[in-house]
């Protein structure tokens, strides 16, 4: 459903590093109730000064931390409303009226109410001046990266009321879906990446114009630099173009490479790639604050010409990830501000479970002989700060930028990845495949994502996964005394018919049987089923199957051997597990061997990253 579409012409002065541009933007209330103000967004106010919402704190905040330097603003000279015959800038109130300092978040007044099913159009007129680049969009020299730049009307909500927020450093977007049609005209001697397809039009001596166009998206982003090499191909029916610095040919390669295959491997597990264009942006190193981001049909990645051969998978991380966000972000849509885990989240397991499927346990690094796969980094992560706050709550709500990474990204792809070897990652997908596709188009909540794993793993599993996300659930599972014992005791003085006789401790070994006992405790509230392993002196091994219900399981055996091991969740695949050392211990009476052995499991949780 288009509810916010957008025409507009801009032009880009690349000395000045300023963009005048004017257009319409079309509003259709498709809710039931009649509008009497609207929302825009002018986030490029972010870094008009050190009092905005986005640069306030003293202490630098976002992803890249940094403060600004040359500013960056948005002035609207026009907002006129054409059904209305009606000039609507002059009565513009801040969104926020608690908050008059920011500049981002401004409320419109309509003067007369935009009824349901009816559209409204804006004439918008403004100029932006591009900061030097801080976070995603700005200059840095010849090289421009436009993002958040037009004013943009918050998300109308179903309810009539608008999503409407201050640029948050912490934050990302939310928008409804339109459709685009941009015109930019830039530098005769740039290269253009932009949202959408672009055509070539007439243009004045000295400039390029391109029309670029597409729908059912909700943002549009774009840059323009003269040293891009570009590169092309088709895959399926979409046209691929990758941009790059000049030498970065092997970048370049990997990231056709990667979104060859991930335009296969996603479109598979979440529905099509619906759009006949991707463009891949890798920013020149200087301005690398642009890159790892995602929007419509546009994504960037970036690193040094020489990160192939370093042995990080980083290329090939950074390029599935920001293009599985063209599902969980720019297809499905949810909202970003108050539940950020429904797109970083799900797209950090997405690209996980995407680059194991291709390399293995060498996803994340592969070289010098060692392997370390990125759901092995994610647990060390979310192990790290996991479970300090909750994972469903807003962007703004987290305590740093650093908590969001540990628990949005890192908790939530391994909360994932404890879901699917727990329960078996043919339910886990088939669940995400249904919520990918009733999600498409239509901005899900925590609640579809939570039917969607019920609907595949069952009614345990949504429980545990409702525990994770809202009240910091967590788990622990360990191995308590691990006793071994000789099963029929006799030595002592018995007294019976037929008199006094003493049995001698030396003469009940070796006994016909052992008993052995041991406690599996868990902690938390997570009640997640594990397996239990116990090791006996031959060699031999058993397994025991817990639903993980109840705080302790009792394990008791006897046999032929003595128990000198027990292993809970041998196989590691509650990869939440708060703490992974303590999964193991041995017999009580094994001594110094065994201490030993412990230390050997220790070390090689270390040395696999935790991981099998
Ligand atoms: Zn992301």
């Amino acid at each position: 459903m288009s509810v916010a579409s957008y025409t507009l012409s801009a032009r880009l002065d690349a000395a000045a590093h300023k963009v005048s541009a004017s257009g319409t933007i079309e509003l259709y209330n498709y809710t039931q109730v009649p509008l009497r103000e609207i929302y825009l967004h002018l986030y490029m106010n972010a870094f008009k000064n050190d009092r905005s919402l986005f640069l306030r704190s003293p202490f630098g905040a976002g992803r890249s931390g940094e403060h600004g330097t040359a500013w960056g603003y948005i002035d609207v000279e026009r907002v006129f409303a054409r059904e209305l015959s009606a000039e609507l800038w002059q009565a513009k109130t801040p969104g926020d009226v608690t908050d008059p300092e920011d500049e981002t978040d401004v409320r419109v007044p309509l003067p007369t109410p935009l009824e349901p099913g009816k559209k409204l159009t804006l004439e918008v007129k403004f100029l932006v001046a591009l900061p030097e680049i801080v976070e995603r969009t700005g200059y840095v020299d010849d090289y421009h990266f436009v993002a958040q730049w037009f004013p943009k009307l918050a998300r109308l909500m179903p309810d009539g009321s608008f999503a409407h927020f201050a640029f948050h450093p912490q934050s990302e977007f939310a928008a409804n879906f339109g459709s685009y049609d941009v015109t930019l005209d830039v530098p005769a001697s740039d290269v253009v990446g932009a949202t959408g397809s672009c055509q070539a039009l007439n243009a004045p001596p000295g400039r390029r114009v391109l029309r670029c166009r597409v729908e059912d998206v909700h943002d549009f982003a774009w840059t323009s630099w003269p040293h891009f090499e570009e590169r092309s191909q088709r895959v399926g029916n979409v046209e691929v173009r990758v941009l790059t610095p000049p030498g970065n040919a092997r970048n370049a390669d990997v990231e056709l490479d990667s979104v060859r295959f991930g335009l296969s491997h996603f479109g598979q597990r979440f529905g099509p790639y619906p759009y006949p264009s991707l463009t891949v942006v890798h920013p020149p190193v200087p301005a690398g604050n642009s890159g790892g981001m995602e929007y419509p049909t546009l994504i960037t990645t970036g690193g040094p010409w020489f990160t192939p051969w370093t042995g990080a998978r980083a290329i090939e991380a950074v390029t599935i990830h920001e293009l599985g966000h063209q599902w969980f972000y720019g297809l499905l849509a949810s909202d970003e501000q108050r539940f950020p885990f429904l797109d970083e989240g799900l797209n950090s397991y997405a690209e996980h479970s995407a680059l194991a499927a291709r390399y293995g346990v060498g996803s994340a690094f592969s070289g010098f002989g060692l392997s370390l796969s990125e759901e092995a980094l994610a647990r060390t992560f979310a192990a790290a700060r996991g479970t300090d706050e909750p994972i469903a709550q807003g962007a703004g709500d987290f305590m740093s930028f650093r908590n969001l990474g540990a628990i949005v990204y890192s908790r939530t792809a391994t909360l994932l990845s404890t879901l699917e070897r727990v329960y078996g990652k043919p339910l886990l997908d088939q669940a995400l495949a249904d919520y990918a596709a009733r999600a498409r188009f239509r901005h899900p909540e925590p609640a579809d994502f939570i039917e969607a794993v019920r609907g595949g793993l069952g009614d345990a599993a949504a429980r545990n996964l409702s525990r994770a996300l809202f009240e910091r659930g967590s788990v622990d599972y360990l191995v308590r005394d691990v006793q071994s014992a000789a099963s029929d005791p006799h030595a002592g003085v018995f007294d019976d018919g037929t008199g006094r006789r003493t049995v001698p401790r030396n003469e009940v070994r070796p006994p016909a049987r052992w008993v052995g006992r041991a406690v599996v405790l868990r902690h938390g509230t997570l009640e997640l089923p594990v397996q239990i392993e116990l090791q006996f002196e031959d060699g031999s091994r058993q397994r025991r199957d817990w639903n993980g219900e109840g705080t302790r399981y009792i394990v008791s055996c006897e046999g032929p051997s003595p128990l000198v091991g027990v292993v809970v969740d041998p196989e590691r695949r509650v990869l939440l597990d708060d703490d992974l050392t303590n999964n193991a211990a041995a017999s009580l009476a094994q001594g110094a061997p065994r201490s030993l052995e412990r230390l050997m499991y220790a070390l090689q949780l270390l040395l696999s990253g935790g991981l099998p």
